[in-house]
């Protein structure tokens, strides 16, 4: 076996697999793929095969759509049989709220260019003549979906990497993994060494031992999993015809045509079991499969025969019980692993075989060239941090699972794991009946029940629509104060501290007391991060990125330090809670907690400098997310309860309210800030998003050559601010855009502005489209909705009260 290799991938799965031939296809052929077993022997060659084609989610669909149309061309490109049906599938929905998500899905699916229908009973009835529908209003009906035989495509995928280069080495575990000082790594295999400059852990169920070889934290819970195959169903024997997939919500299953036989699977909810007892599998396990336990799934298979009756005489043939990799979100973990460069994550996948050569192709593109044509935000095993221990993990990953088949309503909090980072001003917020949201782990604000009302659960505008304008009125009238502890915190310090960020970030870096917004970019010339960035001393730097960044931007900082720079990255973002206090009265507010002048000359917009504030050293930044007067206060965590308490205590008189994430989105989409993850992502370049301004050109940064090219060429996808004509929803992300019914973009983010009485939005659309004035169109719940492009934002567009 070769001694050395760009990349060494640990895992002979669907995921290991679609890597090593995504790879190939981008160019790195010089790649070993190490599998303990036979390919396929983990959770892939006993997997049920289905890819659907029915999803919510913008990035997950286009992974989904490459997987379907590679598995319906394998077999012409490579002459293996795969076992592909392109039998299609059909969703059920049994209520209005899964109905409306059918119109939501039904968007992604138009943008994918998915075919799908949204079908009334008679029409199911007519596609699947011997299922009942009782108690079912519609079937999403997706016609390019089907299923494959496992390990059948995974032999196909294989085959095509070995032609381009790719070695396989099968019968062969590794053993062990180092990293050097020089940034390689060495994989210790059964048959040698080899040295590579990447290490990919695609080892399913195995991958928390593969990870902790390199002190990577990587959870996830090894769920059991069982579908069960009958006898030859004699219906399906006198027909010439297969029947879609059904996936019904009200059984929790899947059930097809297996042949002539009928395959049933069962999300059971609330009685599920981990394999290996809990713990990762013995290295000795190879294509192993669990004994059936038939009564865990029996509630739902009696369902199932009640749905399709003609499923119950067959009987059942064949249990199969295996195990998959649930997240604590269900998506996988397709990314670079946290604080090691170089080493990558493509494990954790649920549905695995649906997912795995999209996977395999965004990730080989990230691994290849630093940027994939998709926004790997959601994929990005750095998403979750240190809180996600294997408790969490498994209460989450449970959950995920009983919640397969059941939509989860939007603004429903499920409580597993939770709350798992909290600060002291928790329980007294919580008192005040504040409605929190899990970001990063930590609990964040998001509403406020003055009243002890309860989210109406709704894709629609709700109960809280007229709770949320009362706080935006509180911040565009009076003053408002919302705790944000999510903000990733970091201190840059040393001599060589400016050089480091202003390697780092296309802006420049600000003077002391001055505050920029500055954005990390790929060498492609997209969006890395975006970060807030103060300058406290000469050699002192605050920064603050969004919570997701956390891992990302400390990997970001730590890997760009050269050899011998006088520099330090200190995470802070423990020590510190932000109260943001913004609004006309802000100032009149603070200004009786602090001797510091905080006048107009005095404290500038975007400044900010270290002050007692209720007699506690914070950190106040006059910059805030709402686009009103006001400061962010940094506060030491442990004095989170005595600022709040003054702050409010202050603001009495002044008519203070607090205010939450539902009220932040709203004031932001009315002053028409944009967000990094929605609008700005690693899909996109600063020309697209129209952010050029916070790029300085006459210094050298990380993806300036790109992105100057990007700006001398000009784009053809520009980000636009939209007002919608929307009745009682708003746009969130994800919708199609429309010109003369032509489809011309995808919406990113939007919201209802509830100062300015506006539903606002921001969309990518193709060139032509992006004038202001110019008349659009957004389908919004299956309906088109008239949209005009706007010139500036709807609320203060010079900047006036942020600069009062
Ligand atoms: C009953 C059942 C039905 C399913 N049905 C579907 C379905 O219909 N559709 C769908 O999309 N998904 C389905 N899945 C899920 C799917 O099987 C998994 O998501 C997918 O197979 C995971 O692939 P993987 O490559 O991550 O893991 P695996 O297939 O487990 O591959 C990991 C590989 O790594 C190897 N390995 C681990 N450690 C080492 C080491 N140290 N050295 C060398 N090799 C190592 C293992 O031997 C293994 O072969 C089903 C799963 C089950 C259990």
């Amino acid at each position: 076996m070769q001694s050395r290799a760009r990349v060494v991938i640990v895992g002979g799965g669907v995921m290991g697999i679609s890597l090593a031939y995504g790879l190939a296809l981008e160019g790195w052929t010089d790649t070993v793929l190490v599998e303990k077993g036979e390919l396929t022997s983990g959770s892939t060659w006993h997997a049920a095969g289905q890819c659907p084609s029915f999803i919510a989610d913008y990035t997950l669909a286009k992974v989904h759509a490459y997987s379907n149309d590679l598995y319906s061309r394998l077999e012409t490109m490579t002459g293996e049989a795969t076992g592909w049906h392109g039998s299609g599938g059909i969703r059920f929905a049994t209520n209005q709220l899964e109905l409306d998500h059918f119109k939501r899905v039904e968007g992604v699916a138009a943008l994918m260019g998915f075919r799908m229908q949204v079908i009334g009973p008679d029409e199911i009835r007519r596609v699947n003549p011997f299922v009942t529908t009782e108690g079912v209003l519609a079937g999403a009906w997706t016609l390019d979906d089907g299923y494959v035989d496992p390990s059948s495509a995974c032999n196909a995928m294989s085959k095509l990497a070995r032609g381009m280069g790719v070695t396989i080495s099968r019968k062969n575990r590794v053993l062990g993994i180092e990293h050097l000082s020089n940034g390689e790594f060495v994989v210790r295999t059964e048959q040698g060494d080899i040295t590579a400059e990447h290490v990919v852990n695609a080892a399913g169920c195995y991958a928390d031992k593969v990870s902790e070889w390199l002190g990577v934290n990587t959870q996830f819970a090894n769920i059991k999993h069982q579908y069960v195959v009958t006898g030859p169903v004699q219906e399906f024997m006198d027909r010439d015809t297969e029947i879609p997939v059904i996936r019904d919500p009200w059984s929790s299953s899947y059930f097809r045509q297996e042949q002539k036989s009928a395959l049933i699977g069962i999300y059971e909810g609330h009685d599920t079991e981990e394999g290996w007892g809990g713990q990762t599998p013995p290295w000795e396990s190879d294509s192993e499969l669990f004994a059936p336990q038939l009564d865990r799934i029996m509630p739902n298979l009696e369902r199932v025969m009640e749905r399709m009756p003609v499923l119950e005489a067959p009987g059942i043939k064949r249990v199969v019980n295996g195990a998959i990799s649930h997240t604590p979100d269900s998506a996988p973990l397709v990314g670079p692993a946290p604080g090691v460069r170089n080493f990558w994550l493509a494990t954790g996948t649920g549905i695995g075989i649906a997912q795995g050569p999209g996977c395999g192709r965004f990730l080989a593109q990230q691994m290849v060239h630093g940027d994939s044509e998709v926004n790997m935000l959601g994929l990005d095993p750095r998403r979750f941090g240190d809180y996600v221990d294997k408790a969490y993990a498994q209460a989450k990953s449970h959950r995920e699972y009983w919640d397969m088949y059941r939509l989860i309503p939007p603004g429903e909090e499920r409580p597993e794991g939770r709350p798992a980072k909290k600060t002291p001003l928790y329980e007294k917020l919580r008192a005040k009946g504040c409605v929190f949201t899990e970001g990063y782990g930590w609990e964040r604000p998001k509403w406020f029940s003055l009243d002890g009302r309860e989210e109406e659960e709704t894709f629609r505008r709700n109960n809280t629509f007229e709770v949320v304008r009362a706080e935006c009125n509180a911040v565009r009238e009076r003053v408002g104060v919302m705790e944000l502890p999510s903000f990733a915190t970091y201190d840059v310090r040393g001599v060589d501290a400016e050089a480091l960020l202003n390697r780092v970030y296309a802006n420049h870096m600000p003077k002391v007391d001055g505050i920029v917004l500055a954005h990390a970019l790929s060498a492609k010339g997209r969006f890395a991060t975006e970060t807030t960035i103060t300058r406290l001393s000469p050699d002192r730097f605050f920064l603050l990125s969004g919570a997701l960044a956390h891992q990302r931007d400390l990997d970001l900082l730590h890997n760009a330090i050269r050899a011998g720079e006088d520099v330090s990255v200190t995470d802070r973002t423990t020590e510190f809670t932000t109260l943001v206090v913004a609004g006309p009265r802000s100032r009149e507010l603070l200004s009786t907690l602090t001797d510091v002048d905080l006048s107009t000359q005095a404290f500038r917009w975007l400044t900010g400098r270290e002050m007692l504030v209720a007699g506690v050293d914070v950190k106040a930044l006059r910059v805030n997310y709402v686009g009103e007067l006001g400061w962010e206060l940094h506060v030491p965590t442990e004095h989170a309860l005595q600022v709040y308490d003054a702050v409010w205590a202050a603001g009495l008189p002044l008519g203070i309210a607090d205010y939450g994430l539902y009220a932040m989105n709203s004031l932001r989409m009315e002053k028409a800030y944009k967000g990094w993850g929605a609008e700005l992502t690693n899909e996109i370049t600063p020309v697209e998003a129209d952010t050029v301004r916070f790029v300085k050109f006459d210094h050298d940064f990380t993806g300036r050559e790109a992105l100057e090219e990007a700006f001398a060429q000009g784009c053809t996808t520009h980000l636009v601010y939209l007002e919608v004509d929307a009745v009682d929803f708003d746009v969130t992300g994800g919708e199609p855009v429309f010109a003369d019914g032509e489809l011309i973009g995808v919406t990113t983010s939007g919201g209802f502005g509830h100062t300015t009485g506006k539903s606002l939005a921001f969309a990518y659309v193709s060139s032509g489209h992006e004038v202001p004035g110019a008349k659009l169109e957004v389908t919004l719940l299956g309906e088109r909705r008239r949209a005009t492009v706007l010139a500036e934002p709807v609320c203060d567009p010079g900047n006036e009260r942020l600069r009062a």
